[in-house]
């Protein structure tokens, strides 16, 4: 199962994965056209009266040659020739069958199965060059049903074997179909999977800031507009913290910007250990600003965080000797809040301009500190 497996994924390597689908595709109808001519017509001939067949099974056996020179021209990377090949030569084959067989082996209902498939392997045709080609495998399906008849035959299949091989031609076909059908579920289940993959690493880029790995000020907005929308069915507490980086110019002027990234992962990090309920969210706000929300903490409970991630930014001790000898990295935290949600006091943007003007006040008092100012402040 594994090699077979490994047989028709020759030459996907490298593409995209609709090419890659394409041509996994391509070798297995190479491969399934393959066994179909072996069983049961090649059997049978052979097995029958292998003088009487010998030169249908010659031509059958360049025609297998030819299918499975598809699966090299594939492994060699000519994908496009490949499947001009491969549809050649099935409509050569079924042809030239027919003339020897005769139509009333059934093998013409190939080109039904032939028609069904192009649609997948020539996904970027014209509306018009498809239904010619359609038009095409149609026509060729007419003439060997009407034209090559046992009486015109060169090797006609004597009865009841012609009957057999014509239930069998059906069932073949069907089962193809059915394959068929199995593999395109397949292979549209695996694009969807990986185009569902893709979405959810775009959206984790698109909500992510790259250099703390926190979320950034578009999840912040969501956030609090659902909460917003949440409060106003089920009111409860809802608290926002800013916090900002004290001196961070002089830290970085001093020390270098790469050690003022490391300096943010560090403090990003803090801002996540300091953060317990899964419904908090911290999110870098810009530069060296982070933003906090808190859903059903009241300001007690906000204040507390916010007094612990000074805390913990300070106990860091990152020097910062630009701002004084025995000086650290430290930040100042503004704390807003609101206990009674009221849907007419304005909007979650108010909340967070509080806890901005907050943060403000905590710098004009000395930085390192922690102001709280109420909703309506
Ligand atoms: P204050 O205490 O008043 O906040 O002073 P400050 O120096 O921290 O504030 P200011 O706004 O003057 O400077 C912020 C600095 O943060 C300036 C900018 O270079 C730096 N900064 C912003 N984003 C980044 C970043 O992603 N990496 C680094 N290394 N520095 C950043
Ligand atoms: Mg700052
Ligand atoms: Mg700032």
């Amino acid at each position: 199962m594994l090699n077979i497996k490994r047989l028709w994924s020759l030459g996907v390597q490298k593409n995209s994965p609709r090419t890659r689908r394409q041509i996994q595709l391509c070798n297995q109808i190479a491969l399934l056209f393959t066994l179909a001519t072996v069983f049961p017509y090649q059997l049978f001939y052979f097995i029958y009266d292998y003088t009487l067949y010998h030169d249908v099974f010659v031509a059958n056996l360049i025609f297998i040659i030819v299918y499975l020179s598809v699966l090299l021209l594939n492994h060699k990377r000519r994908y496009a020739t490949a499947k001009k090949v491969l549809l050649v030569n099935t409509c050569c084959q079924l042809l030239l069958v027919n003339y020897y067989i005769s139509s009333e082996a059934g093998v013409h209902l190939y080109y039904f199965t032939l028609a069904g498939i192009l649609l997948f392997l020539y996904q970027n045709l014209r509306t018009l060059v498809y239904f010619v080609l359609l038009a095409t495998l149609g026509t060729l399906f007419t003439i060997t049903h009407f034209l090559f008849s046992p009486d015109t035959a060169i090797t006609p299949i004597p009865s009841p074997w012609v009957e057999i091989m014509y239930a069998g031609s059906v069932a073949a076909v069907l089962g193809l179909l059915g394959v068929f059908l199995m593999f395109f579920r397949n292979q549209i289940n695996q694009a969807e999977k990986e185009l569902n993959e893709k979405n959810d690493y775009l959206k984790m880029l698109s909500n992510t800031d790259p250099l703390t790995g926190l979320a950034n000020r578009r999840v912040l907005d969501e956030a609090l507009d659902t909460e917003w929308y949440r409060l106003s069915r089920n009111p409860t507490p809802l608290s926002v913290i800013m916090c900002d980086v004290d001196h961070f110019k002089l830290f970085n002027d001093r020390y270098g910007h790469n050690s003022g990234d490391h300096c943010l992962k560090q403090v990003a990090a803090v801002l996540k250990g300091v953060l317990f309920r899964p419904s908090d969210l911290a999110v870098r706000y810009g530069g060296e600003e982070f933003a906090v929300v808190l859903p059903g903490t009241d300001e007690a409970g906000a204040r507390h965080i916010g007094e612990r991630l000074r805390e913990a930014v300070e106990c860091l001790n990152i020097p910062n000797e630009d701002v004084g000898a025995d000086a650290y990295v430290t930040v100042s935290v503004g704390v807003s809040s609101f206990d009674h949600f009221n849907c007419h006091s304005g909007g979650p943007v108010r909340l967070l301009n509080s806890a901005d003007k907050a943060l403000y006040r905590a710098k004009s008092s000395g930085r390192n500190k922690v102001v709280f100012l109420g909703y309506d402040s």
